[in-house]
């Protein structure tokens, strides 16, 4: 089988890419427009493979589109290019509508258009699975209650918004046209390779320099975290065994407060690190409490029973687990993070060599 995945130079993209690439025999066309959160230096493990093949592309850009498919013939779609930082779509939304909105539609109308042309068995076996996130449900302050595929939509940032947007727009493409689209919903991903804006590789990075930790408002909101290669294996096993029509929710069945994820950083590193930054003697006393994001949802909460049930799929790490490998793989890896903090990692397309 051969797979278009989109964003494959992106955090979970990445982890995809080397999952499919190292664990099975299908090929990989990597579709990618490289923005700041991509970096092909995720991929230097399978990047040779001649099962690897990397297109830069925008989602965008429907004549570049039609091309690659044209070109690759693909019998499956991964979608996961996105802008995906909640902090960003705040402070600058257009982007988020443009790429999570239109470029999705873009695809799904370039998909479409491909998929017109394949025969009828191969339009049949033919899939589009569209990656969202479970933050298109919005907000469960205040309940014992789990997200479930049929809790109905009530996102509450501009980047959940827009996911919330393009999961309308693949359901539509199924029922209306008759694409044939799965969907997935997933918790926080965390794990190697993560870009440092995100919260658990930015307090590590922080934390070894020495610097402050900020923790938005009281550190209580409650997210379910799922380790990166635990999410790889559940999308390889939707792309190929979920059913046409269905929607996936993944997740780890670990919901931790942001204060305690950063707590557990900060004691791994204590443990683990010999020589700390001058006047730290514990990481903890680095925390520095921050105002809160605005819109900022209390608790997140994933129900992936249907998943573990239909497709026999669970997550391999516990949070502690996950947490502990995640650590020690920025503390191996230093190259990879200093390329990426200083800018190199991206050469000169962001004006940075
Ligand atoms: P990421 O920001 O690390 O990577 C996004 C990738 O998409 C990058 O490689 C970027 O270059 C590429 N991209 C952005 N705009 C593009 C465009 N217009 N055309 C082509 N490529 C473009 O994101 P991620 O954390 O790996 O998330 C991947 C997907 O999974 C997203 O759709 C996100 O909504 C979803 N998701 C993420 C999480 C999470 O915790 N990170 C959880 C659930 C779902």
């Amino acid at each position: 089988m051969k797979i278009l995945v989109t964003g494959g130079a992106g955090f979970i993209g990445s982890a995809v890419v080397r999952h499919i690439i190292e664990n099975t025999s299908d090929a990989v066309i990597n579709l990618d427009k490289l923005t700041y959160a991509g970096n092909l230096e995720s991929l230097s493990d399978v990047d040779s493979h001649e099962r690897y093949f990397f297109e830069q592309v925008d989602i965008c850009d429907r004549v570049e589109l039609d091309r690659v498919f044209a070109e690759h013939k693909p019998d499956a779609v991964m979608h996961l290019a996105a802008e995906s930082h909640v902090d960003r779509s705040i402070d600058g939304p257009a982007a988020f509508i443009e790429t999570n909105i239109v470029g999705t539609y873009t695809l799904l109308e370039a998909t479409r258009a491909y998929w017109n042309t394949l025969s009828d068995d191969k339009k049949q076996d033919f899939r589009f699975h569209h990656i969202s996130t479970d933050e298109v449900y919005g907000d469960l302050e205040g309940t014992d209650d789990l997200f479930t595929e049929t809790t109905s939509y009530e996102p509450s940032s501009p980047y959940s918004a827009s996911k919330a947007s393009s999961d309308h727009l693949v359901r539509a493409w199924l029922r209306t046209y008759g694409l044939p689209t799965v969907v997935t919903n997933c918790s926080n991903n965390y794990g190697p390779h993560h870009f440092p804006e995100k919260l658990i590789p930015l307090m590590i990075l922080n934390a070894l320099d020495g610097k402050p930790l900020p923790v938005y408002g009281n550190g209580m909101q409650i997210r379910d975290w799922l380790f990166v290669e635990d999410h790889a294996r559940a999308l390889y096993k939707v792309v190929t065994e979920g059913e046409v029509g269905e929607t996936y929710n993944i997740g780890g069945h670990n919901e931790k407060a942001n204060i305690d994820v950063v707590k557990t950083i900060c004691s791994l590193l204590d443990e683990l690190v010999p020589n700390k930054p001058a006047g730290v003697a514990h990481y903890e006393e680095l925390i520095a409490y921050v105002t809160d994001r605005p819109g900022h949802d209390v608790r997140y909460a994933i129900d992936a029973s249907k998943i573990e049930r239909e497709l026999g799929w669970k997550p391999e790490e516990t949070f502690e687990s996950g947490i502990r490998k995640t650590v020690e793989w920025y503390l191996n890896n230093q190259p990879w993070w200093s390329r990426v903090l200083d800018g190199s990692y991206a050469g000169e397309r962001l004006g940075v060599s």
